[in-house]
């Protein structure tokens, strides 16, 4: 089949082969020399991508549920939305989760996903207790803080190159009530708008839209957003229910692009406009707070046949504004703008191949046209310049150098994988691609 991730590229034939019980996964192992594991190919770009392709959703089985300490075990592939509607019932709710509910535990482990309250809770692998993991060699490690612990940390953020993950343990976090206290701050200028993060970094979520169509004293306006999970007498209503399933399907395919510049510089200043007159409290349910794109469930085919590509990165704290500035003012003299652009704190990282460090995290989506990649080439540049990185789970592009400078624990999770998966069996087009495997496709 023809196989992509959520942005649409780059598109490749591979043979999928769904994994269903432990015992196949074994097999599939043995029998292909090269493979990589998915879950639902959420990731912007190859890092799930090979010619053979182990996929785990239909791997999802629920192991158990303590309901009093808030800790579940489940098969990899069970999906965030699924566990969702198991736990949120029971009065828990995921420590950490990312802006959409269609991703696997699995693949929330591989990439070690960040919420919008990295800064205080770190990422996804924070929370888990312990997993099981399958090596290329056929052995089956129980990995924790206290046992294998690098090979824990480096599974945590290893995008499936040290071995497949089979199941986890996480602690969940208790939750009163479906609704969120939601504040909303208009910002006029990228200092303001990284101001709240500052002034609000006690808060629990906190999360910026950002408006990257402006030029001048414009620059960087945006707006703020923070959240608090209502207690039980502040909600609404008392019920525990999970977020609706499902969501609108686009009632056609974009025949090409259906976003352009004129009518997202139109969007983004109503949105602002609209949004900056509203401004102030408000409570919300949880799927418009944390996954307001799976209401809309094949968004990504807005940008067209060509995809597009999401570019995020990172900066350290203390060169986040002028790197963000500069950031911004390349954008506008490539004259390529990103359609949606999202900022996040983040708090320190955990395993060699993690994205976070603290300091600012901006999310850009491109369209794919001309000149992108010159373009992304020269924010490579500035971006490692000023110490920063590239997240692994967001990039179809990028060049060897951009990881091993860096990710400076590089040569640490290298060491592992060379014990783990010497044969390099292991490998995506995203790990040949940065010299991870130098293995042939
Ligand atoms: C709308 C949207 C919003 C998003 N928001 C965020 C966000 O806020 N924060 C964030 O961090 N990310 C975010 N993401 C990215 C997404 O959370 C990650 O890419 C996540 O890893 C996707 O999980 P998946 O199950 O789809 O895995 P895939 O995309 O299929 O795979 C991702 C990686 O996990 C590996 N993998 C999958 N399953 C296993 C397994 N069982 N064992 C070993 N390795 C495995 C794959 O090999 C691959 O390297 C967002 C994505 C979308 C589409």
């Amino acid at each position: 089949m023809l196989l992509s991730n959520w942005n649409n590229y780059p598109r490749i034939e591979a043979k999928l082969e769904d994994l269903r019980t432990e015992g196949q996964a074994l097999q599939m192992l043995e029998m292909n020399r090269y493979c990589i594991p998915r879950g639902l190919g959420r990731s912007y770009g190859d890092c799930s991508m090979n010619r053979f392709v182990i996929s785990t959703p239909k791997f999802c089985r629920f192991i158990s549920m303590d309901s009093n300490r808030g800790i579940l075990e489940c098969e990899a592939g069970a999906s965030l939305e699924h566990i969702l509607r198991v736990i949120i019932p029971r009065g828990w709710f995921l420590p950490v989760t990312p802006g959409t509910s269609h991703v696997t535990l699995g693949g929330a482990i591989a990439s070690d996903v960040h919420g919008k309250n990295h800064h205080l809770h770190g990422a996804f692998g924070s929370h888990v207790l312990d997993l099981r993991l399958l090596t290329p060699r056929g052995d089956i490690l129980n990995c924790s803080r206290d046992k294998d612990h690098d090979i824990f940390e480096a599974v945590c953020g290893g995008m499936g190159l040290l071995g497949l993950i089979l199941s986890a343990r996480i602690r969940l976090v208790p939750l009163e009530s479906v609704f969120i206290r939601q504040k909303t701050l208009p910002a006029k200028d990228l200092d303001e708008l990284m101001g709240f993060f500052q002034e609000y970094q006690a808060g629990t979520y906190s999360v910026a839209w950002m408006d990257c169509l402006q030029k001048g004293k414009k620059l960087g306006r945006g707006l703020f957003m923070l959240g608090e999970h209502c207690r039980a007498g502040e909600a609404p209503h008392a019920e525990l229910l999970p977020p609706a399933t499902g969501g609108a399907r686009l009632p056609f395919t974009p025949p090409c692009r259906a976003l352009t510049n004129p009518g997202i510089k139109a969007f983004n200043s109503l949105y602002y406009t609209l949004n900056s007159r509203r401004k102030g409290r408000s409570v919300t349910d949880l799927k418009s707070f944390f996954y307001p794109l799976d209401g809309l469930r094949d968004w990504n085919q807005l940008y067209g046949p060509q995809g597009f590509l999401q570019y995020q990165f990172v900066l350290p704290r203390c060169s986040s504004g002028a790197g963000l500035q500069k950031i911004l003012q390349h954008i506008h003299s490539f004259g390529l703008h990103p359609y949606l652009a999202v900022l996040k704190l983040l708090g320190p990282g955990q395993g060699p191949l993690s994205f976070p460090m603290p300091g600012y995290t901006l999310a850009l989506d491109f369209p794919i046209r001309a000149g992108l990649f010159s373009l992304l080439n020269t924010l490579d540049r500035v971006v490692l310049n000023l110490g920063g990185r590239i997240y692994l789970a967001k990039d179809a592009r990028m060049q060897k150098d951009m990881l091993w400078q860096g990710y400076p624990r590089i040569k640490e999770f290298l060491n592992l994988k060379k014990r783990l998966d010497p044969e390099n069996k292991l490998s995506s087009l995203q790990s040949r691609r940065l010299g991870i495997c130098q293995n042939p496709y």
